[in-house]
């Protein structure tokens, strides 16, 4: 086993910090959900068994990315080790990976099959969201379907089950999910009071062209 370096301390305590906002927006339940960090050749994350929010240094066990070798850390690695190994072979652009069990996201995907934009945010921050059906938890074939999907795409839904959000900054794979997490709510608020009425694609066209426009001018909101 290597000794854990001042970089990995870092790494850790911000998926710490992490996993505490995760837990405080409902995102997870108990010992639900991991995190992960790529650092060089290797993967550090969140050992099996442990709840977010009582995550310590001591939680973080290192993957060689390469060989899926343990190279530090005295528990065992979450079940979902597997799939966050794919994420990080198959997406060399990517830093973090979040695996949450969001009720809303979870409710609404597995029944529909889609997650309604509800919240103009939505189809903004996350353009394209696959929803998988079930598939085992832990197991090869849930990584490589994750990984199929991520090909052009930076989320996932697992039906019954869950999400998988990835992202360049570990801030990013949040607000992937959580944006996601508040469409979803919003449809199932909706459907409570009447009929839902998501965003058609002719005005999430036009809000991505006037968000563009609003980027051409320097950041000044156009009329
Ligand atoms: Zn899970």
């Amino acid at each position: 086993m290597t000794t854990v370096n001042d970089e990995i301390r870092a790494l850790c305590q911000e998926m710490q910090c992490m996993a505490r906002r995760v837990v405080a927006s409902d995102l997870v339940l108990g010992p639900g959900g991991n995190i992960s960090a790529r650092w060089n050749d290797w993967m550090i994350i969140t050992a099996s068994g442990y709840s977010f929010e009582t995550l310590t240094e001591e939680h973080f066990t290192g993957i060689d990315i390469v060989s899926g070798r343990q190279v530090f850390g005295h528990l065992k690695p979450s079940s979902e080790t597997p799939t966050h190994l794919a994420c990080y072979r198959n997406r060399p652009d990517i830093r973090f990976v979040l695996h949450t069990h969001p009720p809303y996201t979870t409710a609404v995907g597995t029944t529909l099959g889609e997650i309604p934009p509800m919240v103009a945010e939505f189809p903004v921050i996350v353009p394209r969201l696959p929803v998988l059906g079930y598939v085992t938890p832990t197991t090869t074939e849930m990584a490589n379907a994750v990984v199929e999907c991520l090909r052009d795409a930076d989320c996932v839904v697992l039906g019954n089950h869950g999400m998988v959000a990835v992202g360049e900054t570990l801030e990013d794979a949040y607000n992937r999910t959580l944006v996601t997490e508040e469409s979803a709510r919003i449809y199932v608020y909706s459907r409570i009071v009447g009929e839902p009425k998501p965003m058609t694609p002719e005005q999430i066209e036009r809000l991505n062209a006037a968000l563009s426009a609003r980027e051409e001018v320097g950041g000044v909101a156009t009329r």
